[in-house]
C-alpha cells in the first residue's frame, strides 16, 4: 500500500546479509565517504547484516562504523597478513581471520545473500568481477549491485556495454547487475531479484519448438 507521501513502503529485506566491496581508500570526493556512511546506516536500519573485508581503513572503515553506530551486525573477513599490519577493525560483531585472500572471498561469498560494490579500486573490481563471473556460470544466484555514487561507475558500465556490443558478453548478464545511486532502491530490488538463466543451464536447455 502506498504511504501518505505517495511512495511505496520499502520492501522487506530484514535478515539478509549483504557483502559490500569498497575502497580501502576514502577517495577524492567527500561524497564517497558520505555515501558509505549512508549505506552503513541504512543496512542497520533495515535489519540487514553487513559482511565486508574487515578493515578499518578507507570507506571500508567508514561503512563498518556507520553500521555499528546504528546498531547493525557487521561481520569482517580478513586474511591474517592484514591483521598483522593492524589494518583489521577490532570492534566488529564478528571478525573471521582466514589464511589467504582467496579464502576470504570464498568465506564472504558463502556468508552473504547478495553483493554490493561501492566506489573503490582494483581490489573492489576484482571482488565484484569474481562474484559476477560466478553468477554467470550458475555457481550462485545471489543478486549483485553497484552503488553509482556521483556517476563513479559510468566509465565501467560503458566498458561493459562495449563488451555486449562486441558480443563478448550476453546482454542478460549485463542486466543482472543492479545499478542505482540510492541504497534503498538497491535493497528493494534485491528483495525481489530473480536470476537469469546461467550460461550452462541456457546452453544445455532443450531447443525451443
Ligand atoms: P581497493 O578497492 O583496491 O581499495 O580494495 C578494497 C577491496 O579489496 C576491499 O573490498 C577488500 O576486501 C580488499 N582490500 C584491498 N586492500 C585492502 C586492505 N588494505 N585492507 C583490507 N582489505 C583490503
Amino acid at each position: 500500500m502506498a504511504s501518505a507521501t505517495g511512495h511505496l513502503p520499502p520492501v522487506e529485506c530484514a535478515g539478509m546479509r549483504i557483502c559490500v566491496f569498497c575502497g580501502s581508500s576514502t577517495g577524492r570526493s567527500r561524497q564517497y565517504v558520505s555515501a558509505a556512511r549512508t549505506v552503513g546506516h541504512q543496512l542497520a536500519r533495515r535489519g540487514v547484516g553487513l559482511v565486508y573485508g574487515g578493515a578499518q581503513v578507507g570507506i571500508m572503515g567508514v561503512l563498518a562504523n556507520a553500521a555499528l553506530d546504528a546498531g547493525g551486525e557487521v561481520i569482517g573477513v580478513i586474511p591474517a597478513h592484514l591483521v598483522d599490519r593492524e589494518i583489521a577493525h577490532t570492534g566488529l560483531s564478528d571478525l573471521h581471520v582466514v589464511s589467504s585472500m582467496h579464502e576470504r572471498k570464498a568465506r564472504m561469498a558463502g556468508i552473504a545473500d547478495a553483493f554490493l560494490a561501492l566506489p573503490g579500486g582494483a581490489g573492489t573490481l576484482e571482488e565484484l568481477f569474481e562474484v559476477w563471473t560466478w553468477a554467470q556460470l550458475g555457481l550462485h544466484d545471489k543478486p549483485i549491485a553497484l552503488l553509482d555514487v556521483v556517476g563513479f561507475f559510468q566509465p565501467l558500465l560503458a566498458a561493459i556495454d562495449h563488451m555486449v556490443a562486441e558480443e563478448f558478453l550476453p546482454g542478460a548478464y549485463r542486466d543482472m547487475l543492479v545499478v542505482a545511486s540510492d541504497i534503498d532502491d538497491i535493497l528493494d530490488r534485491f528483495a525481489v531479484y530473480r536470476p537469469p538463466e546461467s550460461k550452462w543451464r541456457a546452453a544445455t536447455a532443450p531447443p525451443r519448438p
